[in-house]
């Protein structure tokens, strides 16, 4: 929208429009925005309808992009109010509050979450509406919510605990309930781990891995499809006296180089692109190994990665990261499949690449595979029918749709796969997976408490719900759900 015309909407009498977009840019829209201080100003713009919550607007497949509809941009809002329950060491935040102030408030009280994704300037809600997860037991952060409000349509408080009907599914609902206005989580005491990193074969994976660990791995995706090279990282809780610490290779070693290789490697692989496949083939001939251990502060607030209390992004500057890392210069598509599939996915998605290098196209960075390992009871969380693995995919912006190909290559040949509500392509598809059944609660559960269009979402989401779906410029009205429900 340019200045001129939102001068010109001004004159009229008009809100200007703001232009929202995705994380990399890929979904955009020119919308109204409503900016609330409190809850009761927030559930005058849900009485008056046609909203659409976004929290800090991180996820990378649009799903927090609706046009025809004014953007409640949570992050930005006045709802910042945070309380810890020293009784129930539970939290509970409004949505204005980010991962890193909720981080940030649990550890002056000794706590922190059970798990979080990587990345910290998301909303708390945000993060939980779309099955954000890490790795390990535990692992998809709506597992620990134990209570919520929302407004429903007439903006009044509707509250729900954890175990009263309707919780489970209101708890993981990808925009379906909102604003949620208030969300209990349950924490844990901090805690000092034991993070191992290995450059290995993928088969000499179970070495390394014991049923005490949580485990994710990034592997090579142009290294030897036979037997991949992989990053492997391990954690798991650290032996009682153990103090923070982290080992040094020594200098001019293969060790070394190993090392700069894990730690600078999206850097490599940004500059010198055309050298990604024969640097990756000679990794593998040359069969590197390495190993490295970190005893964590507990007080780290990264994600576990080392042994110094607080945020590495502070300590260092952060122009490279924002440069170079794939989450700040990639598009990054992912979904979960099966644990037990996730070496065979990882097989066929190289070869996928492979078949597409013809093309032109390629994987950025590495294949992420985070490894889920228990169960979750929410209908919609990744682990619903048990460990997954979550399989993350990075492509340059402009391929993106490559690797929703991969993603459709994936469904036609795999069992149980299922979707990353903020990083899948959502396509009709996931409705097999995610079970007819649970999509029509949510469904009922959306249209009990918002009846007509006032809540609105992306169309992707509505046609997944069995929603009606209406071109921009239009609303459309709603068939009546199906009686099946459970
Ligand atoms: C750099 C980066 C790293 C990431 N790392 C990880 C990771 O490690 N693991 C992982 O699983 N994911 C990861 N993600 C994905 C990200 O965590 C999710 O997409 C998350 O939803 C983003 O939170 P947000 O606050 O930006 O929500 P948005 O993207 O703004 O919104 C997401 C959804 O939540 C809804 N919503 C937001 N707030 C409310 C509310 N108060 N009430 C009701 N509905 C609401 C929106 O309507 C929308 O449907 C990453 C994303 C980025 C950009």
């Amino acid at each position: 929208m340019t200045k001129l015309a939102n001068k010109l909407r001004r004159a009229a009498g008009l809100p200007p429009l703001v232009t929202i977009r995705s994380w990399m840019g890929i979904f955009s829209a020119e919308v109204e925005t409503a900016k609330v201080a409190t809850v009761d100003e927030l559930a005058a713009v849900v009485r008056a309808g046609g909203y659409a919550c976004v929290g800090s607007a991180h996820s990378y497949n649009g799903v927090q992009i609706v046009r025809d509809a004014t953007a409640v941009i949570l992050r930005d809002c006045g709802l910042k109010a945070m309380a810890y329950d020293e009784t129930a060491h539970e939290v509970t935040v409004e949505p204005s509050v980010t991962i890193l102030e909720l981080k940030t408030f649990l550890m002056a009280r000794d706590r922190r979450l059970v798990s979080s994704g990587n990345y910290m300037a998301q909303t708390v809600i945000g993060a939980l509406c779309t099955g954000t997860h890490g790795y390990g037991r535990e692992a998809v952060m709506a597992e620990g919510v134990r209570a919520l409000e929302f407004l429903d349509g007439a903006g009044r408080r509707v509250a729900l605990r954890k175990g009263q009907r309707d919780f489970r599914y209101a708890a993981l609902a990808f925009g379906a309930i909102g604003p949620i206005v208030s969300l209990t989580l349950k924490t844990a005491p901090i805690e000092s781990f034991e993070a191992d990193t290995v450059i290995c074969r993928l088969s000499e994976k179970p070495r390394h891995v014991t049923d005490e660990h949580a485990a994710m791995f990034a592997v090579f995706p142009y290294s030897d499809r036979d037997d991949p090279t992989i990053a492997l990282q391990t954690i798991r809780p650290a032996r009682p006296g153990e103090a923070p610490r982290k080992m040094a290779s020594p200098l001019f070693t293969l060790r070394r180089v190993s090392e700069f290789i894990i730690k600078r490697y999206w850097v490599f692989d940004r500059l010198f692109p055309a050298l990604r496949r024969p640097f990756q083939r000679l990794i593998s001939r040359l069969d590197v190994h390495y190993h490295n251990r970190v005893i964590t502060d507990p007080r780290d607030l990264d994600y576990l990665y080392d042994p110094t209390p607080g945020l590495e992004g502070a300590r260092q500057p952060d122009i490279l990261r924002s440069m170079f890392s794939p989450t700040h210069t990639a598009y990054n598509l992912a979904f979960f499949v099966r644990l037990a599939d996730a070496p065979e996915v990882v097989r066929f998605v190289m070869f996928q690449a492979d078949q597409y290098r013809k093309l032109g196209f390629y994987l950025k960075s590495m294949i992420g595979v985070r490894e889920l390992a228990s169960k979750s009871d929410l209908p919609f969380a990744a682990n619903f029918k048990g460990p997954v693995a979550a399989i993350d995919l990075f492509a340059d912006v402009r391929d993106y749709a490559w690797l929703e190909r991969i993603q459709r290559e994936v469904f036609a040949y795999f069992p149980d796969v299922r979707p990353h509500w903020g990083k899948s392509a959502i396509v009709d598809e996931w409705a097999d997976t995610l079970g007819a059944n649970h999509i029509t609660a949510l469904r009922r559960l959306h249209e009990k408490h918002y009846p007509g269009d006032g809540l609105r979402g992306t169309s992707r989401m509505r046609r997944l719900l069995g929603l009606p779906v209406a071109p921009p410029g239009t609303i459309a009205t709603a068939p009546k759900a199906s009686p099946n429900a459970p």
